[in-house]
């Protein structure tokens, strides 16, 4: 008999199920609130002037192709962590911060979990309630069991911060906690300033590991604004862990640009904590790939071209801005019953709408609408000629 004659087939990852129920849809109104791009206004995936520019530069200069370091190009992680903790950072002059590029935010995570699990082998992952989905898949197969804290309130549609607190004070010292930096992902609830700090003190006291996804740089309030939650911690003395994400910030998805960063004591303790990261690493993908994360140094580093980049950047998130606010609007113009102001409120690409599964499927069948079925919709997905059209259809479904 085959080897494979007993495999079962694995759950299909639920949201590229509804890309694939989208694309098979044939009503020329479809509109696809289930992904997790940013589209222009066009509904196109955008190609950033600065990324072409610095392609076309890479491109003419026909560099070699050798293999790259195990961590990836030093110009690139000290991009990485100038964006991360400003250029000026005693940590970064300290040799406190350890920098690996990585594929992509995912590759960053699961090669940080891959390194904890080796330093820490009997830790606890906390997740927020609700995560990202891949964050408890990751962090089980680099063999952690993983439970969550709580995180979103659905009667206020903002966090549930004093339940956030009471989760974090109740898990066991040296237990891992993944914190979503800005921009949560489902839920568009981010905490305050004030309450970074809470959370810092809170790992502080019951000694706790902060690993910060930070997926969406640049996409609330602005690259320095939405870098509040690893200031906080870079300012607290301690440890900690950040994955970053190129993938929405330069429209690179494919290209597989994140970096893992690591705050450790000082410098003597970092030069051993990255010879540990560099054999996960290595056993791993050996070295990343060259070219997403050269085009994202050669922004970074040309004064000219990371001005072109923070205008792009900034054209994406008031975008998106606008689709909150115009949603809100037109849902009120459209005769909604209910109040939706908290989506203008809410952070980076996604709203928990609050609507239900069954609200959810009535937008499918009805209007050819697509979102999760936990009412998650990506606000980057609406523009100017969808959005009335989406706005009548959940007034239609919520009335
Ligand atoms: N973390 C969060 C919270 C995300 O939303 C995403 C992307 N959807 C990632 C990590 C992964 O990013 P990447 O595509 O760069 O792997």
């Amino acid at each position: 008999a085959s080897i494979f004659a007993a495999v079962e087939m694995a759950p299909r990852d639920p949201i590229l199920g509804l890309n694939e129920a989208f694309n098979a849809d044939t009503r020329s109104e479809k509109v696809n609130l289930g992904v997790g791009v940013y589209y222009d206004d066009n509904g196109k995936i955008p190609l950033l002037g600065a990324v072409r520019a610095a392609e076309k530069a890479r491109l003419e200069a026909q560099p070699p192709r050798g293999y790259q370091p195990i961590e990836g190009p030093a110009a690139y992680n000290g991009a990485v962590q100038n964006l991360l903790f400003g250029k000026d950072s005693a940590l970064i002059a300290n040799a406190q911060v350890v920098t690996v590029e990585a594929l992509g935010g995912t590759g960053a995570l699961k090669v940080g979990a891959d390194y904890l699990k080796r330093l820490l082998p009997g830790a606890t992952v906390y997740i927020s309630d609700p995560s990202w989905e891949n964050h408890r898949a990751l962090f089980e197969s680099a063999g952690f069991p993983v439970d969550t804290y709580a995180y979103y309130d659905a009667a206020t549609r903002g966090v549930n911060f004093t339940g956030m607190k009471t989760s974090l004070e109740a898990a066991p010292a040296g237990s891992i906690i993944v914190l979503h930096a800005c921009c949560h992902n489902p839920t568009g609830a981010d905490l305050s300033d004030a309450q970074w700090n809470e959370v810092v003190d809170a790992c502080r006291a019951r000694g706790l590991v902060p690993f910060l996804d930070m997926a969406y740089q640049g996409f609330a309030d602005g690259i320095d604004a939405d870098a509040v939650a690893v200031r906080a911690f870079s300012a607290s003395g301690l440890q900690f862990f950040v994955s970053s994400s190129f993938s929405k910030s330069f429209s690179l998805y494919g290209e597989r640009v994140g970096a893992l960063t690591i705050v450790t004591a000082g410098k003597d303790e970092s030069a051993r904590v990255l010879s540990q990261v560099k054999r996960v690493i290595r056993t791993n993908y050996s070295n990343p790939p060259i070219h997403g994360g050269a085009v994202v140094a050669a922004v970074l580093n040309s004064a000219e071209l990371r001005q072109e980049w923070e205008t792009e950047l900034a054209g994406m998130r008031d975008r998106i801005r606008a689709m909150r606010t115009g949603l809100v609007d037109q849902l009120k113009a459209a005769g909604a019953t209910q109040d939706f102001s908290f989506v203008a409120k809410q952070r980076g690409m996604f709203s928990y709408t609050g609507l239900s599964a069954a609200q959810v499927e009535r937008l499918r069948a009805e209007f050819g609408i697509y979102a999760v079925s936990t009412g998650r919709i990506c606000l980057a997905a609406l523009n100017s000629k969808n959005i009335g059209y989406v706005a009548q259809a959940i007034a239609a479904v919520t009335k």
